[in-house]
């Protein structure tokens, strides 16, 4: 803490409104003014309300007279104790954040503060509550001894810690290679250098195991940021990590901002998932703000995944990726059939009706993926052909026959299922069939009390949340049973560790390669991929098979995820990207203009367009605008740039200056604005 006495203070308020610039200069009062640092947290008036601002920066004088400037109230927690911290770093962290995704300081702010920190103006201390208990440890398990394979890596990997500079590495290992166990012995390394660890998953809920072989391996030394704690709990954990009474931090994406001391490594697992990608503003991407924390505190950044991303996969050509290509019990690989659909009537394949009769008399288990809840993807009336679209979005509602409701998976809309048309027919057609429907067959063809089918998806998770205990206790409940299918959503392609599972079935595996995006391939690739790897798994697993049902049997992910070849996927991607020019081989970036009228959005888009081709470097493509379909009851109008990486600041920079401007133009109604750098949909 600053020990000279400075009397302004620089501080971000934490509100929301773009056209509200900070930081505004502050006077500090003398009791304060040798407490005070960059980073603390104190409560100021601002307007006529009292919020949680964040010193930013200190300085002996203002361009406002001294007079005129108000003083800050008091500290956030507690009057007369020192005022709570964020590290320097987070705040620079977050200043490099509100630049590099066009965002507000304020906003960027929001992400590194200690939880609900904006709800707690009161200043009162409150009493600290119990840790939550994230593991019960009983008999400790034993620690594995490392595969040849795994104990290269992991010397590999302990070599670039010691090194001490900012480096990342890629570890491309197979499902089941004990990737998790690698990143177990580099952090005992870490903390053995007095170094601090993040290590961020995908969902909290869906990767219990991984979380609990941290905790199980590292005990107190580890908070963990699960959803499901109460916000007091994670304001504790939270408190932990700031203090150093815990080195180790797993937990989301949001983790990647973890007050961790000494950071001296960040493990990404399963690098390639898109929950990394956070959808609210500001649009960050916890894989790139990890590299900015790494570098900027000399640790070094480990990516897994057994299916990279393409990115990821020409940043690491150059050093050459780690790689993991054998399962520690010596298990194969499954054998994957792909079946074509095109001449089939049915949505299950004879094939695949025959596996899972064959599997039900052997008393095995399944898993089964369906990429789409819900009972049938859209209804039509049979006399009139009308369609029952959302009444904000322009998409079709899916019926959930459990609820006798039709949803819009997009706004959240619901109404109740039809049973007649307005032209007045009572004939409704169903079509396409989602998980609810899958499961539904599945239980009246196999089910019966040795041989239960459970169902995994947005709707049973929320459901189990609220009755038997979360999706962790769902998916004990399928690895404790000796026979049975687990059909849902890609929740059960993640990187769940169930020994015994034998056979593995994909349902419409082409329906991701149906969304016209250029990630298209790679989520089918890694879907199929990551699918196939939860078979097979343990010892005694019975000969294991995947099939992989599709109308698009030659596709080129499809064609290489059956023969696990991600080599080979991940070559042709590359070279279809670089003469596309699409990621790594240029930046993208996305603006999206939204009015409830069409006609406002679509001139809001125009005149965006034409202020950035004035200001634009050369080189730059600029796309659009195109319009999207209307969602919230909202007109979206998109624009897209794409230039060279080397120009990527430069265009985002450009784009904050130009959305701002338009920002500050009055006459576009209720015009929204959105940057999205990197987009990943
Ligand atoms: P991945 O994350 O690469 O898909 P996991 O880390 O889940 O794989 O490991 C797969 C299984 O192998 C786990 O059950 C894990 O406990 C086990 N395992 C990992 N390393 C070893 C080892 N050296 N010896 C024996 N079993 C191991
Ligand atoms: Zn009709
Ligand atoms: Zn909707």
């Amino acid at each position: 803490m600053s020990t000279r006495p400075c009397r302004i203070a620089q501080i971000e308020p934490m509100t929301t409104a773009r056209a509200l610039r900070g930081p505004f200069d502050y006077r500090l009062p003398e009791e304060l003014s040798s407490q005070v640092d960059v980073g603390s947290m104190l409560v100021v008036p601002f307007g006529r309300r009292e919020v949680l601002g964040v010193v930013t920066g200190l300085c002996e004088r203002s361009e406002v007279s001294e007079e005129r400037l108000l003083a800050p109230l008091r500290a956030l927690d507690g009057d007369s104790s020192a005022p709570p911290t964020l590290p320097l770093e987070l705040v620079e962290l977050a200043q490099w954040l509100a630049r590099e995704y066009c965002s507000t300081l304020a906003r960027a702010l929001s992400l590194v503060l200690p939880p609900a920190a904006t709800r707690r103006l009161g200043g009162r201390k409150r009493a600290v509550p119990r840790r939550a208990e994230h593991v019960s440890v009983g008999a400790s398990t034993p620690v594995a001894q490392l595969t040849n394979e795994q104990a290269e890596v992991v010397a590999s990997l302990c070599a670039a810690l010691a090194g001490g500079e900012a480096q990342t590495r890629l570890l491309a290992g197979i499902t089941g290679s004990g990737k998790t166990e690698v990143y177990l012995r580099v952090a005992a390394e870490a903390l053995s250098g007095e170094r601090g660890v993040i290590v961020l998953v995908p969902e909290i809920g869906l990767t219990p195991q991984t979380v609990a072989r941290f905790a199980e391996r590292f005990g107190d030394t580890v908070a963990v940021l699960h959803s499901r704690l109460t916000v007091a709990q994670r304001r504790e954990e939270w408190r932990r990590l700031r203090s150093g009474e815990a080195r180790v931090c797993v937990g989301p994406r949001s983790a990647v901002f973890a007050p961790v001391q000494r950071l001296g490594l960040i493990v990404i697992d399963e690098e390639h998932d898109p929950s990394y990608k956070h959808e609210g503003d500001p649009r960050y991407d916890a894989r790139t703000v990890a590299a900015r924390r790494a570098q900027d505190s000399s640790a070094l950044l480990l990516l897994g995944s057994a299916t990279p991303r393409p990115e990821s996969a020409h940043a690491a050509a150059s050093g050459g990726a780690l790689r993991l290509t054998q399962r520690p019990d010596g298990g194969p690989l499954p054998a994957v059939q792909v079946l074509d659909m095109r001449e089939q009537t049915h949505g299950l394949h004879t094939l695949t009706v025959q596996a899972l009769a064959e599997l039900r008399s052997q008393s095995g288990k399944a898993i089964v993926l369906l990429n789409r809840r819900g009972w049938s993807n859209f209804l039509t009336c049979r006399s009139c052909g009308a369609v029952w679209n959302c009444p904000q979005c322009d998409v079709a509602l899916v019926l959930h026959r459990a609820q006798d409701a039709l949803a819009c998976h997009h706004c959240g809309h619901r109404e109740a299922a039809p049973r007649r048309c307005a032209c007045g027919s009572t004939s409704v057609a169903r079509h396409g069939a989602g998980t609810e429907r899958v499961q539904h067959e599945l239980a009246s063809m196999l089910q019966d009390a040795d041989f239960p089918v459970f169902r995994l998806d947005a709707d049973t998770a929320g459901e189990n949340v609220a009755a038997n205990g979360g999706v962790g206790a769902l998916l004990r409940r399928f690895e404790r049973a000796s026979a049975g299918v687990l059909i849902g959503t890609q929740m059960v392609a993640k990187g769940h560790d169930f020994p015994n599972v034998s056979l593995g079935v994909v349902l419409d595996a082409d329906a991701t390669l149906r969304f016209p995006d250029f990630r298209s391939e790679e989520r089918t690739f890694a879907l199929v991929t990551q699918l196939a790897g939860r078979v097979g798994r343990g010892e005694s697993s019975p000969p294991a098979r995947v099939l992989v049902q599709t109308m698009a049997p030659q596709a080129r992910s499809i064609a290489h995820a059956a023969h696990h070849d991600s080599d080979g996927f991940l070559s042709g991607e590359l070279q279809r990207r670089a003469s596309l020019l699409y990621p790594p081989f240029s930046s993208l970036t996305r603006i999206v203009c939204s009015a409830t009228d069409g006609g406002r959005a679509a001139a809001a888009a125009g005149a965006l367009v034409a202020d950035l081709r004035r200001q634009l470097p050369t080189g730059t493509r600029l796309l659009g605008p195109a319009g999207l379909f209307r969602l919230r009851g909202r007109e979206r109008q998109a624009i897209v740039l794409k230039a060279a990486p080397a120009r990527r600041t430069v265009v985002v920079e450009e784009v904050g200056q130009a959305v701002q401007r338009l920002a500050d133009t009055r006459g576009y109604g209720d015009l929204a604005l959105s940057v999205d750098v990197d987009p990943q949909q």
